[in-house]
């Protein structure tokens, strides 16, 4: 790729600054964001940087310093081999401060109308940062829960075993997902038709959310309860194993849960994607609270 004679400006994508030369595919040019003009780049190296062309409202080195730990924090648990990591910062014309990632990189817009907090957008820049690790593969209906609830569950529990956000915030923001979740009105669509309604209504797409991050965090303390294994070992596997060049689809998701429970692992998960209320088991989003087996015995 090109950028010369932007004429004081800078070019800047997903894949790096300036001319970037890459092997890959056409998809790797299609899934990557581009930003052209007078971009800021912020900091000016290392393996992280945030860009934007408008002035964000917010304070940007602030928000930029806690999105840096937190994608440090998270390279270090997924055992990411290729740190390299972009923010590109978008103002909108419209309310909403959404956000949406890419490999090795995500976007998120704010408006004047209603301009996020730092605070607010940690938890936002943390999900979304989440997504450069783990996934499913298969068509995107039938992986979403995967894709949201992993997202959700790691960008709640690792900052908090980090020490970036305290036991309040932690608990905070499990609450607020616990809000979102039995308070949507389509919380019981099945998988399949929330996915069916994704661009028609708001409240269908964040069916994968709340369900699945309930889901995890039930099914991590059912393997606590059982043994010293975790969630993190299974979704650490499924994640090696795509790394080793394996497709790992909904199938072998079940053999390794099903490896890990028996067979009711299997009903809650059909359970789950049926759309059937998820209540976490006692000891989910432990180790700060008691694990099942201790209380009963
Ligand atoms: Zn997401």
């Amino acid at each position: 790729m090109e950028w010369q004679g932007l004429d004081g400006g800078l070019g800047v994508s997903s894949l790096g600054v300036g001319t970037v030369g890459l092997a890959g595919t056409v998809e790797t040019l299609l899934y990557a964001f581009y930003m052209a003009g007078p971009v800021t780049l912020h900091p000016d190296a290392g393996t992280f940087s945030m860009h934007w062309l408008s002035e964000p409202p917010f304070d940007t080195a602030a928000v930029a310093a806690r999105i840096e730990r937190i994608y440090e924090v998270m390279c270090d648990f997924f055992g990411e081999p290729e740190p390299g990591h972009r923010v590109f910062v978008r103002k909108n014309p419209y309310p909403g401060n959404g956000g949406t990632a890419l490999p090795k990189s995500f976007t998120f817009g704010w408006s004047e109308i209603e301009p996020p907090t730092v605070e607010e957008l940690a938890s936002l820049l943390a999900h979304e940062t989440a997504h450069n690790w783990p996934r499913l593969d298969g068509e995107h209906g039938d992986i979403a829960w995967y894709t949201e609830g992993t997202a959700e569950y790691y960008s709640i529990v690792l900052p908090y075993r980090a020490g970036l956000i305290d036991e309040a915030v932690y608990l905070g923001l499990i609450n607020e997902r616990a809000r979102g979740y039995y308070t949507n009105p389509l919380q019981m669509l099945s998988n399949a038709a929330a996915y069916e309604l994704f661009w028609q209504a708001q409240r269908a797409q964040r069916v994968p959310y709340g369900r699945s991050l309930f889901y995890l965090a039930d099914l991590d303390a059912k393997i606590r309860a059982v043994g010293d294994r975790s969630l993190d070992d299974l979704v650490l596997a499924v994640l090696e194993r795509q790394r080793a060049g394996a497709k790992v689809g909904v199938d072998a998701w079940l053999a390794l849960v099903v490896a890990e429970l028996g067979e009711a692992a299997r009903a809650d998960f059909a359970a789950m994607e049926s759309g059937e209320w998820v209540v976490s088991a006692y000891g989910a989003f432990g180790p700060g609270t008691p694990a099942r087996k201790s209380a009963t015995t």
